[in-house]
């Protein structure tokens, strides 16, 4: 065994259906009086739901959360917490809203409690993401990590088909790439392969009957796993492509990743082929980049970058950003591989090693 340095994120999950009800204890564990729950507009209901729980310990709402931390929406969510005097944020939703709830914590260093509801996995991780005239920053940084995460399966009931499937795909993502990081260890390694395993499983159960508990809290422990893996290790190739493909060309994260990782595992697979085996065994598949394509297919994916909005005459474009600045990743990048890998992706046609 090669020699390591694990690096683990301190902080406290509390995981399980009904856990929500713990939350005043785990605010008052925190130390914090003054909360400010924050949500999308579609969530309000939930956050609404959370501040009553909370009665006195909440002293707003801000229900403004929107994809990819607009700096104007940061920049309000701030002078929010600060008008009221918030002491802690509680970011109940999606990547979304605990990206506002990281930007705030940028700022001021306010704790953050996080109440995941898909399965991003952002809550697991010290990355942020604020995005200024068209472009998003991105960057680690200790204090927008949430010191406490209630995983509540219930809470996800809700998450509708389509994005149950791209959700589980983008956490899928996280577990595979960090199999192979260049700074990966065997824990963050045992973390991926059980993430992969519980999150993939889940989706069959859930393809039937999406309120299947059971398999929710699978697929939230997967969620959870992978974040950890996102959190802990540096990304390569898929992170960088779906980074690229979403911020220059608008697509929507989570569809993203599930139409990009088969491919990106398919360009990396003959570098990689410890971390392939390993992925492949999570998924049942004889083969990772093939078994990752045939289960987004089989729960109706998107099956293609035309699907979700890709122009055509953006992949040449795409090729050359994602070849521009070099980075960690199993194989070279090489920009006639990476230009005909998106135009498989473009297609809809399945993943060559
Ligand atoms: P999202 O947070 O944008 O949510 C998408 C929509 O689904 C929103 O309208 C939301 O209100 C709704 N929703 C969420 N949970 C629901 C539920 N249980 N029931 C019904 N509706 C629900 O989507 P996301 O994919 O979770 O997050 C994407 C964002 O997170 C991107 O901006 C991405 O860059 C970021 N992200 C960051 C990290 C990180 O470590 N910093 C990690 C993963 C994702």
């Amino acid at each position: 065994m090669n020699a390591f340095v694990h690096q683990a994120n301190a902080s406290r999950v509390v995981f399980g259906p009904g856990s929500l009800r713990h939350l005043a204890r785990e605010i008052d564990l925190l130390g914090a009086k003054r909360a400010l729950v924050l949500s999308t507009p579609e969530q309000i209901a939930s956050a609404e739901r959370v501040a009553a729980m909370l009665g006195e310990r909440a002293v707003g709402i801000f229900a403004k959360a929107v994809m990819h931390v607009p700096i104007e929406s940061a920049r309000a969510a701030r002078d929010e917490a600060q008008r009221l005097g918030a002491d802690c944020a509680v970011a109940i939703g999606g990547g979304s809203t605990t990206g506002l709830g990281k930007a705030i914590a940028l700022e001021s260093a306010l704790p953050i409690l996080a109440i995941p509801t898909t399965y991003a996995g952002s809550e697991m991780t010290s990355i942020w993401g604020i995005t200024e005239a068209g472009v998003k920053k991105t960057g680690r940084d200790a204090r927008v990590l949430p010191r406490t995460v209630i995983y509540d399966p219930e809470l996800t009931l809700t998450l509708p088909h389509g994005m149950t499937v791209t959700s589980v795909l983008n956490a899928i993502a996280h577990a595979a790439e960090g199999m192979y990081a260049h700074d990966g260890n065997p824990v963050v390694a045992l973390m991926a392969e059980e993430g992969i395993r519980a999150s993939a499983a889940a989706l069959a159960p859930l393809q039937s009957d999406p309120r299947n508990l059971d398999a929710r809290s699978d697929a939230l422990y997967g969620a959870w796993l992978c974040g950890s893996v996102l959190g802990s290790v540096a990304m390569g190739l898929h992170h960088k492509l779906c980074h690229t493909l979403g911020g220059s060309f608008n697509l929507p994260h989570a569809e993203v990743h599930a139409v990009i990782l088969p491919h990106a595992l398919a360009y990396n697979a003959r570098h990689a082929p410890e971390a392939m085996k390993r992925i492949a065994r999570a998924l049942g598949a004889l083969d990772a980049a093939r078994g990752v394509f045939d289960l987004a297919q089989r729960h109706g994916a998107p099956p293609s970058l035309a699907a979700i909005g890709m122009p055509a005459d953006g992949l040449d474009r795409a090729a050359d950003l994602a070849a521009s600045k070099p980075y960690p990743n199993p194989r070279t990048l090489e920009r006639a591989a990476l230009r005909a890998l998106l135009q498989r992706a473009y297609d809809g046609s399945p993943p060559v090693s």
